[in-house]
Order: C-alpha cells, then structure tokens, then sequence
C-alpha cells in the first residue's frame, strides 16, 4: 500500500471505529434485521404521569397516545426502570414561586438557566400518578427525580446541577445493563436529557421517537433536543427496529 493510501486507510478505519463505537452501534443490528433486546438492554420509560397527559396540568401534546406502544414496547425487554417527576409543592421549576413570573419564562438559578413551569406532578397527589392505562408489572424500578425544592431534575442520571446523581448509573452497573432505551414524556426534555446523561455514564443509548412525545418550545425545542442527542451519540430509532 503507498504510504498516502495507508494513511487514508488508516484515517477511514478510525472513523468507522469511532461510529461504531457510539452512534453505530445499533445501525448494524437494525440493518441485518430487527434487534432482538437482551438482558444487558434496558427500557426506561420516562415520566409517563397524568400532569403530562391531556387534560393534565403540564399536557405534552398528544402525550396519552404512547401508552399502549410503550405497554407492547416494555413486553419485549426483561429490564424495565420507570421514572416519575416527584416535586415538593413549592419547587424552585414552578413559577407560582415567582413573583410575575409566568409559565415558560426562564429564571437564572445556581446551577444555570431554569424553565419555570406550572405546578405539576406534586409528591403524593394525583397528578404524578403514572397515566390510565400504563401497564408494566414486571418494572424492577421508579426512579423519583426532582424532590429536593432548589434543584430541578429532567435527566433520570443526574439532578439539573449537573452533580447530585439519582442512583440510577449504579442501580444499571451493579446489574450488568450496557444500553438504554429510552421512551416517555418529553421527548426534548426529561427523555432527552435522560439519554444525554445515559451516554456521559457510559452506556449506549436509544430513543424511541414513536414512543415519545415533545414540548417543542418555540417551535424549534425538539429539533434542537434531537440534534444536540444524536452530536453526544444517541441513536434515533423507531418502535419498528425492535423485535
Ligand atoms: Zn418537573
């Protein structure tokens, strides 16, 4: 081999590497077919409560339609973690806590650029029930997230300080999962942030889009959710790529 086509060899062999070291790796088992989870996979279904459905407090659009896919969806995965948003009734995310501030304004606190919200899924009360209909007996897991009063919490890895971890990253290592799929409510905040902090612990990381639905800020929140996951390796499948 001249040394100019080693050299380009040998820079192609690396990016091939490196794709499927993260991106990639699902794109192989999804091209020769569908992918068939296993015991090192996990399904985490993300704050799929009645705040979050129609007619709830904090309603993502349409939010109640995934439930029978993510019900089907959880049947073919022998590890299943759900996660509830669990908030003191005073949280720093509620803008009743703010004087003049309304929903979706943005406040700077500690830890950065706080969404302010409604109040929604309050510990204890009905709201932060999981939706009508979600049935997955077989879930070893809830991770509650979001109860301490000055700290939000979207990802169901790590508190929005970006330090206090929910337990989640050790409960995965200590039973031998390697990658997570991901599924729920919403698809540009607490399932993206979710899966962003998945690959910063280490493990490959899907999300579901079928089985997700968005907020979409402005308009442009969900794009901008789904590229931001796909640049830190997140895949983007559908419900199809699974056996
Ligand atoms: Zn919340």
């Amino acid at each position: 081999m001249h040394e100019h086509d080693r050299r380009r060899f040998l820079k192609l062999a690396a990016g091939a590497a490196a794709t499927a070291g993260s991106a990639g790796w699902l794109s192989e088992a999804i091209a020769q077919g569908k992918y068939t989870p296993t015991d090192k996979d996990v399904f985490i279904v993300v704050d799929v409560q009645k705040c979050f459905i129609p007619g709830g407090s904090l309603a993502v659009d349409k939010g109640d339609e995934i439930v029978p896919l993510i019900n089907s969806l959880a049947k073919k995965f022998a590890n299943v973690v759900m996660t509830q948003d669990w908030h003191t009734a005073d949280h720093v995310s509620f803008a009743s806590q703010h004087d003049g501030k309304k929903p979706f304004e943005t406040i700077q606190v500690a830890y950065g650029t706080q969404v302010l919200w409604p109040d929604h899924c309050v510990q204890g009360t009905e709201g932060a029930e999981f939706a009508p209909g979600l049935d997955i007996p077989h879930a070893t897991l809830v991770i509650r997230k979001g109860y301490h009063r000055d700290v939000d919490s979207y990802s169901t890895f790590l508190e929005a300080d970006k330090k206090t971890p929910t337990g989640l990253t050790g409960y995965l290592r200590q039973r031998g999962i390697k990658r997570c799929f991901l599924a729920g409510l919403a698809t540009d905040f607490c399932v993206g942030w979710s899966a962003i902090d998945a690959r910063a612990a280490g493990f490959k990381a899907a999300v579901i889009e079928d089985a997700c639905r968005g907020i979409n800020l402005g308009g442009t929140g969900l794009e901008a959710a789904w590229k931001e996951m796909v640049a830190k390796g997140v895949r983007r499948i559908q419900s199809t790529a699974l056996a």
